[in-house]
């Protein structure tokens, strides 16, 4: 392995789902539903497999079916109007998308500003496109309610001659926050000053709970010409594997990802692209229930972990709940983590690795409550043995 990749070693999300089948626990680390999406999206799929289309290479950008219900989701659910032919770009789910634009729009040695802590995939990608990056970390406040906020000044003091682009998620994984509409405009104002790129990864969008909101980045003046915002199927429509994801952007940011893009997968997969079209043009119905039941889930699993004697920050968003384990007289996540199997049979994940400051978030411990509502009962069961 070379020196750019060395420090990243194996997933945390492979190791701690490997360690779940290892040893039979429930397991609440990696994020992925535990039942699959909607039936005629599943259908559609299989027609288009048995139709003959997409079985072969599709066109690089995408087939214009799904470019067409990516643009009119835009359009749609934040009045972002968004050409399908110019401005879309399907890509092998966010993961992809994350890499290839950070592939495409960096110089070697140009910084990045990531929110800490961040997705595990964005510190491997700024490594492989020669960037550095700049974490600026999220601080825990038990202000109403204990959740995860972004301090602005420290977001501007992170600005420097040599940063290029702002990697912005929210809703935030691992902590839920959902950033604010004022966050976010002060977030552009800062792009727009600085003449900084944006990349936001927005794909918990629909899964936002009680009064947040999720409000792109792109919508914000300036914005449009100077943000790359990605989503992907997996998490919307609960269909992890299948690894359809995309880019918005305006046509040169969008031209520069796809230059990378098609070095990396050329194209992706067919047939499941005519399925998310589909799936896009779904009622809102769809996502009010998605909304509503991983809601109520959160509520079990969050009330859940503080009867067990977690200190839990209540999510806005994502399917996670973010818990602090120093109440159960705990203090290294990681250990915890490695250790709880045995100890419950639940697998959960460590945020201290997504860390570079790996001490600030060495408390924290991660939950999914994407999962069936017995699972989570039984998962709760078992936790609360730990006290
Ligand atoms: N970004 C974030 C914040 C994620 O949590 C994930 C994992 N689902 C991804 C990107 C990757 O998405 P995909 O599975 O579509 O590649
Ligand atoms: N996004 C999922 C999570 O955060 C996992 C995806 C992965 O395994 N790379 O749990």
């Amino acid at each position: 392995l070379n020196r750019r990749l060395a420090e990243f070693g194996t997933t945390i999300f492979a190791e701690m789902s490997a360690l779940a089948l290892s040893t039979g626990s429930i397991n609440l680390g990696q994020g992925f539903p535990d039942t699959d999406g909607p039936e005629q999206v599943r259908e559609a799929a299989v027609r288009a497999l048995r139709d003959g289309r997409g079985n072969q290479y599709p066109p690089g950008p995408g087939v214009p079916e799904l470019r067409t219900a990516i643009a009119e989701h835009q359009r749609r659910r934040y009045g972002l109007g968004c050409n399908p032919d110019t401005e879309v770009l399907v890509t092998a789910g966010a993961t992809e998308a994350i890499a290839a634009a950070l592939l495409a729009l960096l110089e070697p040695g140009d910084e990045v500003i990531a929110l800490e802590p961040y997705y595990d995939s964005y510190a491997a990608c700024i490594a492989m496109a020669g960037g550095v990056r700049v974490p600026v970390t999220l601080r825990p406040h038990h202000d109403g309610g204990a959740s995860f906020r972004l301090d602005l000044d420290e977001l501007r003091d992170a600005v420097t001659e040599r940063t290029r682009l702002l990697l912005i998620n929210t809703p935030h994984n691992p902590t839920g926050t959902v950033l604010t509409r004022e966050e976010l405009a002060a977030i552009a104002e800062l792009a727009v000053e600085r003449d900084l790129l944006v990349v936001t990864d927005e794909v918990y969008e629909h899964l936002v709970f009680d009064d947040a909101e999720h409000v792109p980045l792109a919508t914000f003046p300036g914005m449009r010409e100077r943000t790359v915002t990605i989503s992907s199927a997996g998490k919307t429509f609960s269909f992890t594997g299948w690894k359809v994801g995309w880019v918005t952007a305006a046509p040169g940011l969008v031209t520069a990802v796809r230059s990378a893009k098609q070095f990396l997968t050329y194209v992706s997969s067919g047939p499941f692209q005519y399925a998310v079209a589909e799936a896009l043009a779904l009622p809102d119905t769809y996502f009010e229930a998605l909304r509503a039941e991983l809601r109520a889930k959160r509520d079990l699993l969050a009330t859940g972990l503080a009867e067990a004697g977690f200190a839990v920050f209540r999510p806005a968003g994502t399917y996670f709940v973010t818990t602090d384990i120093r109440p159960l007289g705990e203090s290294d996540g990681l250990a915890f983590c490695r250790a709880l199997p045995e100890r419950a049979g639940v697998v959960a994940i460590p945020n201290t690795v997504f860390y570079d400051h790996r001490e600030s978030g060495a408390p924290f411990v991660r939950f999914a409550f994407c999962k069936r509502t017995e699972v989570l009962e039984e998962a709760v069961r078992r936790l609360k043995s730990l006290a």
